[in-house]
């Protein structure tokens, strides 16, 4: 299979972008494909990369907005996420997979229960994924051992799947939601067989203060010592960190994810310290996270949220410009999940994102990075090719309207429970 990408603007000049299988095979030159598109008219962008998701959570889109972290989570959301079943979490997340594709999102990086119907929806909607078991064991030695089992039996069953687009990670919740001992046997099996941890970690000032409470030190200082602070590591929020932290994270190659809009919402009090994390070498990716805290996966606005939050509250204009929201949405994130896509080049994984210029927000276009952090938004995505399939044409995706459908009484039934 292969696919040609005609007259489509690319690194400031309209050339073509020919696709082999799953592979951006060459670039430049015209030549014969099983497919053809017309890209004039289009900016082809590398398929933006969610780095921290909740995929399932677009079932409590709207639900309880408004509220105090620990209100929203604990009176609102948990009791909720007891009562979802398999198929909740499986039409949840094709719910934000088609969300996601209809802006120009390929990758994402999610962290949730009933992970195998996740896996399901990824396989179905073409999507690439790294997905992981959300681990809680609250400090319970019997729950530890359990989640541990899911974790083991999650991976097994995405092993068995055999696709290339998804891949297993751990994912232990938080430092003060999980034990010591879980989080070193992870550690043991990140080292051991090269998954990527995905935690959430130095959200809120209170979750330092619970990680002095209970392992005498900070969040990042305590993952040091069980060894946890690493390559593997994906540390979504990364927010409540000191200068001291955030140079250690980027000695050990560290990446973490910026979400702004669940921050902002969340009101968790601070900036993403990002330029310390950029003078400590420390990969940065973005994300949404889910729909509860944010409430859409759109990675524009995540982009343009993420300049303008460290522009005012650095009081400085210059920081966090647009190419750089722009890497962190697409290089970023590959490098963190460490996948090879997030780039349009020869070799590079075919995962690419196709823009109409044609609208009123795209014109003039003296900047295309500009444009893309900070005029559009997901509806200018025109077309979305991931692993060298086509999920979206002129914004059409296939199952649409049934998804919509069914995700939208799934989560009425769930809120009536
Ligand atoms: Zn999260």
């Amino acid at each position: 299979m292969s696919i040609l990408i005609e007259d489509v603007l690319l690194g400031g000049r309209d050339t073509n972008v020919f696709i082999e299988g799953n592979i951006i095979a060459e670039i430049g030159r015209k030549q014969e494909a099983d497919i053809v598109l017309d890209g004039r008219g289009k900016a082809c962008i590398p398929g933006l990369i969610n780095a921290h998701t909740h995929a399932a959570m677009t079932l409590f889109r709207g639900y309880a907005d408004d509220l105090n972290l620990q209100e929203w989570l604990e009176g609102k959301i948990w009791p909720l996420e007891t009562k979802l079943t398999a198929e909740d979490v499986f039409w949840g997340t094709k719910l934000a997979c088609l969300e996601m594709i209809k802006g120009g999102t390929t990758t994402f990086n999610d962290m949730y229960f009933f992970m195998e119907e996740a896996a399901r929806a990824v396989l179905e909607m073409g999507m690439r994924a790294v997905l992981s078991y959300g681990v809680i064991d609250l400090f319970d030695e019997g729950k530890a051992e359990k989640e541990i089992e899911a974790t083991q039996d999650f991976i097994r069953s995405v092993e068995a799947l055999k696709s290339s687009r998804i891949n297993p990670a751990l994912g232990p919740h938080a430092i003060y939601s999980v034990s010591r001992g879980t989080l070193e046997s992870f550690k043991e099996m990140a080292m051991d067989r090269g998954f990527k941890v995905h935690i959430h970690l130095a959200e809120t000032e209170s979750e330092i203060k619970q990680s002095k409470e209970i392992y005498g030190r900070g969040p990042v200082r305590a993952l040091e010592e069980m060894g946890l602070l690493g390559p593997w590591l994906v540390a979504a929020h990364s927010v409540w960190l000191a200068d001291a932290d955030v140079r250690l994270m980027g000695e050990r190659g560290v990446s973490v994810v910026h979400n702004p809009t669940s921050n902002m919402k969340l009101a968790v009090g601070r900036a993403f310290p990002y330029k310390n994390m950029r003078a400590a070498g420390v990969n940065i990716a973005l994300g949404t996270d889910g729909a509860s805290s944010n409430n859409n996966l759109d990675m524009f606005e995540a982009m343009k949220l993420a300049c303008l939050l460290q522009k005012f509250y650095t009081r400085d204009p210059t920081v966090l410009r647009a190419e750089e929201a722009v890497r962190m949405a697409t290089g970023g994130g590959a490098a963190a999940l460490g996948i090879a896509a997030g780039k349009i080049e020869e070799g590079k994984l075919a995962d690419v994102a196709l823009v109409s210029l044609r609208r009123p927000e795209m014109v003039p276009l003296f900047s295309l990075r500009s444009n893309i952090a900070y005029s559009a938004n997901a509806s200018a995505v025109d077309t979305v090719i991931c692993d060298g399939k086509i999920l979206m044409e002129d914004r059409r995706v296939d199952g649409e309207e049934e998804i919509l459908r069914r995700a939208g009484e799934i989560a009425r039934n769930v809120a009536s429970r």
